[in-house]
């Protein structure tokens, strides 16, 4: 039986998005969600992906180890406002729900973040969320970040440890990182404000010691609304992938971002998923084409077509993606 998962591939330890609508007496925020997990089961194709991941920067103040961009850096900037604007202003005509800004790189070093975050929201984009690396949160930067209307906000933390944490995260100060995120708690928490509603990413690896996980959720639980464990995926070693080390495939998955997302790079590249930044699968170029195009055009429709007939493993691309391996079904 084809199995169309919809939850999570990391296993969570507190909290979830699903039940972020009551939080956010929103109504609009359950719409989506259902919609999240209908249309992968049904099959449903939109006229433009429930979500869009805007990998929109390519610069980074980080030398983490494990980065892909530690072996390439897939562009040389930022994309435009102009485009990012016809991107929204294309895909909120037909309805999108979610935009995720992004990169390769650290999004709120792009001079146009909080532009960019707000124009979504005037929009009508229900959930404007944002990856972090957390190192530009400060009172000031925060206040802005406040008041940008920002949903959601996911930071890597990794480690409540100060040593472990700024080994993996090379060129971030613990001290400081940590006291910018507690300030934007603060600050909100203030506000009497849910939003952003805040994330804190924990990377699962070998090389950590077993306990780090429990400090790390000590740490954070009382303070975030959600924590999430994550796998440690090595880009740049094939032999070395934590997931084909740790769990076991599920052969009959097929996947749900191919209902639910589209990625676009900063030179307006529309790839097949978050994991192809090296343009492996090029479905389009925003330049050019519109998102429906490309979202509804026959490449991305013969790769669903393969996903949906059990037989993902037939892509090499897909063949041995992390989000196949069942977290359920660990190895050790
Ligand atoms: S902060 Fe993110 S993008 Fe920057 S080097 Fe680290 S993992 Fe890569
Ligand atoms: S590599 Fe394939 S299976 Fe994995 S997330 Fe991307 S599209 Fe889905």
């Amino acid at each position: 039986m084809l199995n169309v998962k919809t939850g999570s591939i990391s296993p969570e330890v507190l909290g979830t998005d699903k039940k972020l609508g009551p939080v956010f007496h929103d109504e609009e925020w359950l719409e989506y969600r259902r919609k999240w997990d209908a249309y992968p089961q049904e099959g449903i194709v939109g006229k433009v992906p429930l979500q869009i991941d805007l990998f929109a920067v390519d610069v980074c103040n980080l030398k983490c180890p494990m980065c892909p961009r530690q072996e390439f850096i897939p562009g040389k900037g930022y994309m435009s406002f102009s485009l990012v604007k016809k991107v929204i202003d294309e895909a909120t005509e037909h309805g999108l729900c979610a935009f995720n800004f992004a990169g390769l790189g650290e999004p709120t070093l792009c001079p146009d973040v909080l532009k960019v975050i707000r124009y979504a929201k005037e929009k009508g984009v229900v959930d404007v969320n944002m990856h972090t690396n957390g190192t530009r949160l400060g009172p000031e930067f925060n206040r802005q970040l406040i008041e940008s209307g920002l949903d959601r906000l996911i930071i890597s933390l990794d480690s409540a440890n100060k040593e472990v944490y700024e080994k993996i995260r090379v060129g971030a100060s613990f001290e400081r990182v940590y006291a910018g995120v507690e300030d934007l708690i603060r600050q909100r928490n203030e506000r009497v404000s849910k939003k952003p509603h805040i994330k804190a990413n924990f990377i699962e690896m070998d090389e950590k010691d077993p306990t780090e996980k429990d400090r790390f959720i000590a740490h954070w639980s009382d303070k975030v609304n959600r924590i999430a464990v994550l796998r440690y995926l090595d880009c740049q070693g094939e032999e070395r992938l934590y997931h084909r080390n740790n769990y076991q495939q599920d052969r009959s998955f097929c996947c749900p971002e191919l209902w639910r997302r589209l990625v676009i790079l900063s030179d307006g590249t529309a790839v097949l998923c978050p994991r192809d930044m090296k343009k492996r699968h090029v479905l389009g170029n925003v330049q050019e084409q519109s998102v429906t195009d490309i979202w509804t055009g026959e490449k991305m429709q013969r790769i669903r077509d393969v996903h949906r007939s059990g037989k993902f493993r037939e892509l090499d691309f897909c063949r041995d993606c992390p989000d196949s391996y069942d977290s359920k079904r660990s190895l050790k």
